[in-house]
């Protein structure tokens, strides 16, 4: 089969829950976790009579959602509604926008692995209300509507991604603003960030797109990349063997790592989408939108332009270090006490991630605070410890909670830097090693570095690197 000869084309559907008090209708907690069918009204009910009421909060995230993802919004839009029936629908329609959505045309850049960056267009964002959820039990199925009308934003990519990889860092760039602006918490477990993908494959070259499969409901970014990468293969194999793509759904089974058909085109919904007729027009003054575009946060691309002015960082560090707000924060606090950016950006991201990554923990849960960690850089910056021991520390620090200070003392990690004691480390080392040090001096200069090494060992890494090396030179030398 060759891939190569191929290019799939990706466009991706991400719903995002805005982080609301209430529900987009009606003044129900917008609440994750309560007990069933508590958090519920005769609004997100569908009771006979009632009629929605729209919650203004939501239409503010919704429009920093819109100015954050470079969009343009629009002073006039309607809501419609989406019928279908299922019983976690109590009202059998959905209300949301089609025709005319509050908001069009935006953009995302995306840093990709190869160093390239890429715009990928956003097509539009509306909108809509949630669903409540069914519960399948083994004895039938539970409908909780804690999550009926919940306030949602549609994002609709264009069909600008090639690969899985391009995918994967636009969700992430999209989850990273999102929750940046405080628009929506990202929690992918509790589904309040899910992505739907559209997926089809071409010849390379060719200029119309092939017939696309969209994969539903895939809830982390490493399951969203797989599933494409599997779909893809798939497409294209079907493709190689004659077969024709069929317009499906499909979803991800996460166990099996493939996907499976849900339901086939014949099967697919016919929305029947009208205007809601219990709701105004969506009407946004000019004031009101200047005002939030006033009162916009910093978003990551802001501050990744600032950490790499302030800190002399890649596009690289810059771009890790603002993927969460949690841990922009928590880098910019160990530089204000390090004051060392380049340093800071280098524990943080190599040392601390890969043990958070490890333990699989988030920043927030980081065992070692922001203040603790510049504390062990400071110390390292001062000659107190070697960069070599500080790993060693670092590592208890993790495990512990401990500060640097503590463990350096309860373990006697202190550098030596002491010319006498490094000396008598090396000639000990010397001693030890009379063939090495034979040859050192009928002319093999390279074994320099297995003496360094040796006394390094001797003095349990505790030497002053850079003085421990002149020594070593010198007294070969002598
Ligand atoms: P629907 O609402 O029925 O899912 P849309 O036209 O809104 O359909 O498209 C949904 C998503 O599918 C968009 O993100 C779009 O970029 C993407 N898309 C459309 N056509 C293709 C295609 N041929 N291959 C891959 N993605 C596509
Ligand atoms: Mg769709
Ligand atoms: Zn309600």
């Amino acid at each position: 089969m060759s891939l190569e000869k191929y290019e799939a084309v990706i466009g991706l559907e991400v719903h995002a829950q805005l982080m609301t008090a209430s529900k987009m209708f009606c003044c129900c907690p917008n609440r994750y976790g309560s007990l069933p069918n508590t958090n519920i009204c005769p609004v997100c009910t569908g009771q006979p009579g009632s009629l929605p009421v729209i919650n203004k909060k939501a239409m503010e995230l919704g429009v920093r959602a819109a100015i954050a993802l470079s969009c343009e919004v629009h002073p006039e839009s309607i809501f419609a509604r989406k019928n279908y029936f299922y019983p976690d629908l109590p009202k059998g329609y959905q209300i949301s926008q089609y025709e005319r959505p509050y908001s069009t045309h935006g953009h995302i850049v995306v840093q990709l692995k190869t160093g390239e960056e890429k715009r990928i267009g956003i097509t539009r964002i509306h909108f809509e209300e949630d669903a409540g959820k069914s519960n399948h039990e083994s004895y039938g199925t539970l409908v909780n509507l804690n999550r009926a009308g919940v306030p949602l934003i549609e994002i609709v990519s264009e069909p600008d991604m090639r690969n899985a990889h391009e995918a994967g860092q636009y969700l992430r760039a999209l989850h990273s603003i999102l929750r940046y602006a405080d628009i929506c918490d990202g929690n992918m477990e509790e589904g309040n960030f899910r992505c739907d993908a559209n997926i089809s494959v071409r010849l390379r070259g060719a200029d119309k797109f092939g017939t696309r499969v969209e994969l539903k409901n895939i809830n982390s970014f490493k399951f969203v990349e797989k599933a494409i990468e599997y779909e893809i293969q798939r497409q294209v194999f079907a493709v190689e063997s004659g077969e024709k793509i069929i317009q499906q759904t499909r979803s991800w089974n996460s166990a099996k790592n493939i996907t499976e058909v849900m339901r086939e085109k014949e099967e697919a919904h016919d929305y029947r989408y009208f205007p809601e007729p219990d709701l105004p027009k969506l009407v946004f003054s000019l004031a009101w939108l200047d005002q939030i575009k006033k009162e916009m946060p910093e978003l990551p691309q802001e501050t990744s332009i600032r950490f790499k002015k302030s800190f002399e960082l890649s596009d690289y560090d810059a771009s890790v270090l603002t993927g969460s707000k949690e841990l922009a924060n928590y880098f910019e606090s160990v530089v204000s006490h390090s004051k060392n950016g380049k340093a800071s950006a280098n524990w943080v991201m190599n040392e601390l991630l890969g043990r958070l990554n490890a333990a699989n923990k988030e920043v927030e849960s980081s065992p070692v605070t922001a203040i603790q960690l510049a504390d062990l850089i400071c110390k390292i910056d001062s000659g107190e410890i070697s960069g070599k021991i500080a790993k060693t520390v670092f590592e208890e620090m993790f495990a512990t909670s401990k500060d640097a200070s503590s463990i350096i003392k309860e373990k006697g990690f202190i550098q030596i830097s002491d010319p006498i004691a490094l000396e008598s480390a090396i000639c000990k080392v010397i001693e030890n090693n009379p063939s090495q040090f034979a040859e050192y001096k009928a002319g093999k200069v390279k074994l320099l570095g297995f003496f360094v090494g040796q006394a390094m060992k001797e003095t349990q890494g505790q030497a002053n690197p850079a003085l421990l090396n002149e020594l070593v030179k010198k007294i070969l030398d002598r």
